[in-house]
């Protein structure tokens, strides 16, 4: 099934290449230069319930990029996005709730599968940002919710899974 488009937003510093890394290290695949957006751009194909899939995976969100023009043209891009804050960082949380609005007025009435990520889980000692209240911000906006720590390996695997079967059901 496939190719399938998967964006990555979020804040500078919250782990996104880390997570982009780990998708492309499963074969030689190695980023690429995204020409369009700038960034990096990963291809990659995964099984998933006994099933090939192939995923494209964008890093090419710039969140200090002032030009709305090619904010608006990165959210129109994906067949599905990967909303990343940091647990550690209540701001990055706070502006993954902002992304989710915007998504939704740049995509209303679609399905586009998304996924709320709070990376660096095992930094728990400098949480700020608890599982509770991520999860119950996930489903205020309609969208499931994992926790992930890229430096760990930590459930990075069953995040590009979980996109995967929410493509295939969309
Ligand atoms: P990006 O700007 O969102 O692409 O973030 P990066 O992937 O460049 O990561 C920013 C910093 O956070 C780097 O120093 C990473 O090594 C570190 N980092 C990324 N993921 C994790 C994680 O899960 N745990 C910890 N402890 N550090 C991480």
């Amino acid at each position: 099934a496939g190719p399938f488009t998967v964006v990555l937003l979020g804040d500078g510093g919250v782990g996104k290449s880390a997570l982009a890394s780990i998708f492309a290290g499963a074969s030689d695949s190695m980023g690429s230069e995204c020409e369009l957006y700038g960034g990096e751009i990963f291809e990659q194909t995964i099984t998933v319930d006994g099933e090939r899939a192939s995923v494209t995976l964008l890093d090419i969100w710039d969140s200090q990029d002032e030009d709305s023009w090619s904010k608006q043209r990165c959210l129109q891009t994906g067949d599905a996005f990967i909303i990343v804050y940091a647990i550690t960082d209540r701001s990055s949380f706070l502006h993954a709730s902002d992304l989710r609005v915007q998504l939704r007025r740049e995509r209303e009435a679609d399905r586009t599968p998304i996924i709320l990520v709070g990376n660096k889980s095992d930094l728990v000692r400098c949480r700020e940002v608890s599982v509770s209240e991520a999860r119950a911000s996930a489903s205020v906006f309609d969208c499931k919710f994992i926790e992930t720590s890229a430096a760990m390996q930590h459930n990075v695997w069953p995040l590009f899974e979980g996109i995967v079967r929410q493509l295939r059901l969309r």
